[in-house]
């Protein structure tokens, strides 16, 4: 293991900018604003090595212009999205190779919230934009409830020990959610005390994990007996697969 390290980068109301670095270099991952990485890299006396961009959402790539006017730096993002100032456009299949954080990320389409929406992964992380959250996931504003769902089913995929950095701070409000759908659900009752616990203490509530989300995530358990019996109470008509169950939920979600 090398001694990288995660950062969260706090921009706008809720969103992470997560900064992979070492002792001298870093990584950015979605700068939605450039001010708040400045501020940081200076701190750290870090020099920045990239920029990573997941999808094309305002909130995710308005840091670029400004970071990439200080120094001419690669920008990896997904290739079938427009974002001005890529420089590596990517597809499943892909990787990144940064190696003075001597690490390499191999890349995932993961369509559904936006439709050419990427992941960056490797044996012990997921950078997965707006489509996972803990306890949630992204809206589906260009693609199709069948696309999410095979989108998150690629995540889930992944070791349980993967740790998944979301980029939004909305692990408590999805939780207020997921109790109404899973009511019973214990290891969510203690998710719940542990999140409220962490953001009282102005603590961080990610990163979560892949084992974590499919015990406490509503969206990873479509095809629990009691998430399906909430899905029929909602849509009042019987869903008949899992597609159905997660198309339900989310649309129940939309409104909530
Ligand atoms: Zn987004």
């Amino acid at each position: 293991m090398n001694n990288t390290q995660v950062y969260p980068v706090k921009a706008f109301r809720d969103n992470y900018i997560w900064t992979i670095h070492n002792e001298t270099h870093a990584v950015v991952v979605d700068p939605g604003e450039s001010q708040p990485v400045i501020d940081f890299l200076k701190s750290k006396k870090l020099n920045l090595l990239a920029i990573l961009i997941t999808h094309h959402h305002p909130d995710h790539i308005g840091g670029i212009k400004n970071l990439t006017d200080r120094q001419d730096i690669p920008v990896y993002g997904p290739k079938t999205e427009t974002i001005p100032s890529i420089t590596h456009k990517l597809v499943e299949g892909d990787s990144v190779c940064l190696s003075a954080l001597d690490m390499t990320l191999k890349v995932l389409d993961i369509p559904g919230h936006t439709a050419g929406h990427i992941a960056y992964v490797d044996d012990h992380r997921l950078f997965c934009g707006d489509t996972l959250f803990s306890c949630g996931c992204g809206r589906i504003f260009e693609g199709s409830p069948p696309q999410m769902f095979h989108s998150i089913e690629k995540l889930t995929a992944l070791p349980d020990s993967t740790n998944v950095y979301c980029t939004h701070e909305y692990t408590l409000s999805n939780i207020k959610f997921a109790r109404i759908v899973e009511p019973d659900n214990k290891d969510l009752e203690n998710y719940e005390k542990i999140v409220e616990h962490k953001l009282a203490n102005k603590q961080v509530s990610l990163p979560t994990s892949i084992g974590l989300e499919k015990t406490i995530n509503p969206f990873l358990r479509c095809k629990e007996p009691k998430v399906i019996q909430a899905a029929q109470t909602q849509s009042k008509t019987p869903v008949s697969n899992e597609i159905e169950v997660f198309a339900t939920i989310r649309s129940w979600k939309d409104k909530f």
